[in-house]
């Protein structure tokens, strides 16, 4: 007899993309926790719970709790929209995160910046084997799509509750942080409560604008056209 696998957490930020991935779950059920609506399904023979982070930080820890306290959830894969920041991340890009820190912690001087007071650490790392199956499942994704697999990227992502819309504020970041590839306002939350309660984490962001000064308009225009059919493609990919 197989064994079964660890029951999964299948996260969205936005409602525009996990909508009509989840109208195609045909036993889904939902229940309203903590205002929030939580869907229990089973997808291609898995058990999955399915759920909205809630925007920001806040919002973001406050599902991860949830989702592994009272759902039982023993793995999460987070997927959403983010600005890019490296040099080569272009709008339509996908960065599947190695690590997350949180750009706008800053305890200084009591500790170093971007440090996490009590945990000595700036960086969460995500899970190595699901990220590995998820930059794999984005890689086909890509190839699905008609487009090159160049298009992913894989390391750092950087969260703060900041929606980034301002050149200078997304040089501000590059300067500080050179090796950030894209900036979000969830990510890095969901990895310090997955640290804490020793839960694998994978994250993969699709780039929705440059956090520059066209960020609003870039952003809405990819949300309408592209974000579902992004993650749809990277969800049935990473379930076959
Ligand atoms: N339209 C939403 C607000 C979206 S906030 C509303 O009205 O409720 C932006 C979302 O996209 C967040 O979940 C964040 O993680 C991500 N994101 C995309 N581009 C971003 C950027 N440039 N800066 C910060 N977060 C960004």
């Amino acid at each position: 007899m197989s064994a079964v696998p660890p029951r999964l957490a299948v996260v969205a930020a936005l409602h525009e993309e996990l909508s009509d991935w989840l109208a195609q779950l045909p036993d889904r059920r939902c229940e309203r926790v903590a205002g929030r609506d939580v869907w229990v399904a089973t997808f291609r023979g898995q058990s999955i719970v399915v759920t909205l982070s809630g925007i920001g930080k806040v919002a973001a820890a406050t599902t991860a709790t949830l989702l592994i306290q009272r759902f039982g959830v023993q793995r999460i894969v987070f997927t959403g929209v983010a600005g890019g920041l490296g040099p080569g991340v272009a709008v339509g890009d996908v960065v599947v995160a190695r690590r997350l820190l949180q750009h706008d912690m800053n305890a200084w001087p009591l500790v170093p910046r971007h440090e996490v007071p009590g945990y000595g650490r700036a960086h969460f790392e995500t899970d190595t084997a699901l990220s590995d199956t998820l930059a794999w499942a984005c890689e086909q994704a890509l190839l699905d799509m008609g487009l090159p697999t160049q298009r992913l990227h894989q390391g750092l992502i950087i969260s703060g509750d900041q929606f980034v819309s301002d050149t200078a504020a997304a040089q501000a970041l590059q300067r500080d942080l050179p090796d950030a590839l894209a900036v979000e306002m969830e990510g890095a939350a969901f990895a310090q409560v997955c640290h804490d309660h020793g839960v694998p984490l994978a994250v993969v962001r699709t780039i929705s604008d440059r956090a520059d000064d066209d960020a609003h308009t870039d952003f809405s225009q990819f949300l309408r056209d592209f974000a579902s059919p992004y993650s749809q493609a990277m969800l049935n990919r990473w379930f076959t």
